[in-house]
């Protein structure tokens, strides 16, 4: 008899691989080899330290896994991946570690698609060739040290016209691969219509300066930056030139946004594939942990939340392939997945008792990284609010 502990992906309990078209699915499997042969070595160490493993970048080079999503620059300029394999990617990835994920979701996503749907094809044809082939790292800056959720209203850095240049000064807090990106998407408010642009700036100009956040408990691989721009001057030719409001931003994060989704997705199966794994070697009263009901009540709820959360997703992804996706899908889906994936990661926490909190066990890494990746990319609150106001009419927003 073959049970879901020995089985080759125990978590996958209705098949939803099987979603995949076989060309696609060999995708998820170069994906998830990569993962285990050039990623999971590194991940320990450099996740205690709070390094990004920058051999990373050249191992992602030759894995022919960047640039995927979009049509003519990733692998052999085949057409676009589906929403669908681009999920079970990043779910792939942060099965593994949250935290390369992360880098691969801010450069592959956040970064080459403010480029590809914010800029004109003269601009795509400059940048996202060699950010798909990660010979440039890309960064996305958005928040601010003093606003987050409120970033659409309350952006404070500036964008002032100079001729053929724009003169950007602010902060920035919070910008993922900042610490090593080449160029830094930012978005700063023009002070002469009031409206937000997007504004690609390399790592050498004058006046930008990025310094690493310190202290993290959570995604602790990722480097995080608290950006300075100081009248860094940006030609008129690097300002992407289909966003010309906050309005092409949101778009731009509700496709990232399900992404984001996802990787809860991959955190809450990492987890459980420990804690399954260690309750049935773990003996206490003379067996194993993963034959006492309450243990198993434990494991059952996790496997739950995974497989409704997968179903979810799956339908989520159909909708982006069918062009038919609104910002209220994608939160609904990133404001429910990352609850689930709290209670997930939390119960596999538990179920390894007191070696759930040493990392060496793995499944503390997992319960730590949960935390960031329920409040990027839009907070379970803010994301709630936006599907409140799509389903009652009413604007809860204050
Ligand atoms: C590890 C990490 C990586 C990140 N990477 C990036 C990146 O690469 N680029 C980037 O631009 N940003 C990045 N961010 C920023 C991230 O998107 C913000 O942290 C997030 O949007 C929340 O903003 P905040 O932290 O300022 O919280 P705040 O906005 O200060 O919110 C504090 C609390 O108040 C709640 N709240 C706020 N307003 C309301 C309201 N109206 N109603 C109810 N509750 C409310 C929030 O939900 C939250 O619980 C990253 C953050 C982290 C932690």
């Amino acid at each position: 008899m073959t049970t879901h502990t020995d089985a080759q992906n125990a978590a996958d309990f209705y098949d939803f691989e099987g979603a995949l078209p076989p060309e696609e699915r060999k995708t998820l499997l170069r994906t998830r080899e990569f993962m285990r042969d050039q990623v999971a070595p590194l991940v320990a160490e450099h996740w205690a330290e709070g390094v990004f493993p920058r051999e990373l970048i050249g191992r992602f080079r030759d894995s022919g896994l960047v640039g995927l999503p979009y049509e003519g620059y990733g692998d052999d300029h085949a057409p676009a991946a589906s929403h669908l394999l681009t999920g079970m990617m990043a779910m792939e990835m942060s099965r593994v570690d949250a935290s390369v994920a992360t880098f691969f979701g801010v450069h592959n996503g956040l970064a080459m698609y403010s480029v590809q749907a914010g800029g004109d094809q003269a601009q795509r044809d400059r940048w996202l060739p060699g950010m798909a082939r990660m010979d440039t790292i890309g960064a996305f800056a958005l928040t601010e040290p003093l606003d987050g959720s409120d970033i659409a209203a309350g952006m404070g850095t500036t964008a002032r016209r100079d001729g053929d240049t724009w003169v950007l000064s602010g902060a920035k807090r919070w910008i993922g691969n900042a610490t090593f990106a080449d160029l830094v998407v930012v978005y700063a408010r023009d002070v002469e219509d009031d409206q937000v642009k997007g504004f690609v700036v390399g790592k050498d100009t004058p006046g930008f300066t990025a310094e690493r956040i310190e202290n993290k408990t959570s995604l602790r691989m990722v480097e995080n930056a608290d950006i300075t721009l100081e009248d860094v001057r940006v030609p008129e030719a690097d300002r992407l030139q289909n966003i010309s409001s906050f309005r092409d931003v949101a778009e731009i994060l509700r496709a990232t946004r399900s992404g984001v989704a996802w990787q809860a997705l991959g955190v809450m199966i990492g987890a459980y594939e420990l804690a399954l794994r260690y309750a049935t070697e773990r003996q206490q009263f003379g067996r194993p942990v993963a034959g006492f009901q309450l243990v198993q009540d434990l494991l059952v709820k996790s496997l739950g939340n995974i497989t409704s959360s997968w179903g979810m997703l799956l339908q989520l992804a159909r909708l982006q392939d069918s062009g038919v996706f609104r910002d209220e899908h994608s939160s609904l889906a990133k404001a429910h997945v990352t609850a689930r994936m709290r209670e997930v990661v939390a119960w596999a926490r538990e179920i390894f008792g007191g070696n759930g909190i040493v990392l060496d066990y793995d499944v503390a890494r997992f319960f730590a990284d949960a935390e960031a990746i329920y409040s990027f990319e839009g907070t379970r609150e803010m994301n709630t609010l936006i599907v409140g106001k799509a389903i009652t009419g009413e604007s809860a927003f204050v």
